[in-house]
């Protein structure tokens, strides 16, 4: 005997709760299913622990953000976007904030806050919520009905909805059950790649270790990044190195430009003004203090040296090190390791207005399980809340 619904959806993270949420909206008898104790376990790790829920650019740069799937997403977009994420969470009494690039967080500066909105939102209209709930079969009978088992349980539906999400930090769930159902389905599965990866490094990480950095220029070959970087135990993290992850590889070298804002001259000028100063004194105006000693050392400078007895070779020596620190890459993290899966359910399986498949009826795919990846920064939930919805809402 199988509890029978209009919709079921697999997976309780962005995309798999707006899923519900529109289907419920829409007067459908829902059924989510989350293997986890708790929803959105990814989505509580965004934006370190605060929840990056959106971004508030404009379409130009949600779309610009999203290196694989933009087209395909116009039609997601122009049913639901940023804006109405922004507003679906405000009209349901979560205040948010803009900050930096745009991001968009909650203003408890906690997860919990975005996935108790979107839980109380699923009780409101009476989604069913199944937890520690693995999904293990999916089939479809003759007569066009989905049927869904997990180790104790069998339901069954007329639609079904993926949002299983990607296969990185699988210990979040997200194992890649969502390409094996489309695999059954016969649909094609791109190939899957680690993207926003973080960068393990020669050097300097054990010294630099813990300093997060605002808005740092990066540049690997012709490309150039500026925003924020953080130094690990590893390497380097942070949206600049994250996004520089697409193209550079092992052996690559890279050069920081810890004031891109300043051109060396400029830099100069700055230090002959205060000519009188301390080396230390001086670099600890422009560089958080811990960075400016580093650097001083690796100029091999004495830091009470006042900048007027600085030999001009020594000054150039320190003013490279601030404009175009060298770090050589050794390589990038693996899929699991990484915070987005590239690749994914193919594209060009899926009507782009309803995310259903063109082969299977009624059979729709949501979120990061889809061959869409983009940068950090909201972009990714912006891609899998949008496309949550419109999947739940067709
Ligand atoms: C550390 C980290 C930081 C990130 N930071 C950002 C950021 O700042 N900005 C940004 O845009 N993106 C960020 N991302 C990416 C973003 O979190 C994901 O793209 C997003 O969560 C994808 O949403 P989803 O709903 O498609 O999948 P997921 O969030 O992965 O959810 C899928 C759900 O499906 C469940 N599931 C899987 N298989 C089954 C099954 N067989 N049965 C039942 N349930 C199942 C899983 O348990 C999981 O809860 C980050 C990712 C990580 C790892």
């Amino acid at each position: 005997m199988h509890t029978h619904y209009d919709t079921i959806i697999i997976g309780g993270g962005p995309a798999g709760m707006m899923a519900a949420i529109a289907s419920g909206f829409y007067g459908r008898h829902t059924l989510l299913l989350e293997k986890n104790k708790r929803l959105g376990k990814k989505l509580a790790m965004t934006g370190g622990g605060r929840c990056n829920v959106t971004n508030n650019g404009s379409l130009e740069t949600i779309l610009a953000n999203i290196p694989q799937g933009a087209k395909f997403l116009y039609s997601t977009f122009a049913q639901f976007d940023n804006q109405d994420i922004i507003a679906f969470f405000e009209d349901n009494g979560t205040a948010l904030k803009v900050e930096d690039h745009g991001r968009v967080f909650p203003t408890t500066d906690k997860s919990q806050t975005i996935i108790a909105a979107l839980e109380a939102k699923m009780v409101a209209l009476g989604v069913t919520v199944r937890t520690q709930a693995e999904v293990v079969s999916t089939t479809k009978t003759d007569d066009g009905t989905f049927l869904i088992r997990t180790a104790d349980q069998a339901f069954s539906s007329h639609k079904l909805i993926v949002t299983t999400g990607g296969k990185s930090y699988p210990s979040t769930g997200s194992t890649g059950y969502g390409y094996d159902i489309a695999r059954h389905f016969k649909l094609k599965v791109t190939d899957l790649r680690p993207a926003e990866s973080p960068l393990m490094t020669e050097f300097p990480h054990q010294k630099l270790q813990g300093l997060s950095l605002r808005d740092v220029g990066l540049r690997v070959g012709k490309h150039q990044i500026q925003h924020d970087l953080l130094f690990t135990h590893f390497g380097l993290s942070g949206p600049a190195a994250l996004r520089a992850s697409s193209f550079v590889k092992a052996g690559d070298w890279l050069d920081i430009d810890f004031l891109p804002t300043l051109t060396t001259e400029e830099l100069a000028e700055q230090f002959e003004q205060l000519r009188d100063k301390s080396i230390k004194n001086v670099t600890k105006l422009v560089l958080q203090e811990r960075l400016a000693d580093y650097l001083i050392a690796a100029a091999g400078i004495d830091p009470a040296t006042k900048v007027k007895q600085l030999p001009v070779k020594q000054l150039t020596a320190l003013l490279t090190q601030i404009k175009a620190f060298p770090i050589q890459v050794t390589g990038t993290m693996s899929l699991a390791k990484s915070f987005v899966t590239a690749g994914g359910v193919a594209l060009n399986e899926l009507t782009p207005k309803t995310l259903m498949s063109k082969s299977v009826d009624k059979l729709y795919f949501a979120g990061e399980v889809l061959d869409v990846n983009a940068h950090t920064g909201g972009f990714n939930l912006t891609a899998a809340l949008a496309t949550g919805w419109v999947a739940g809402s067709n």
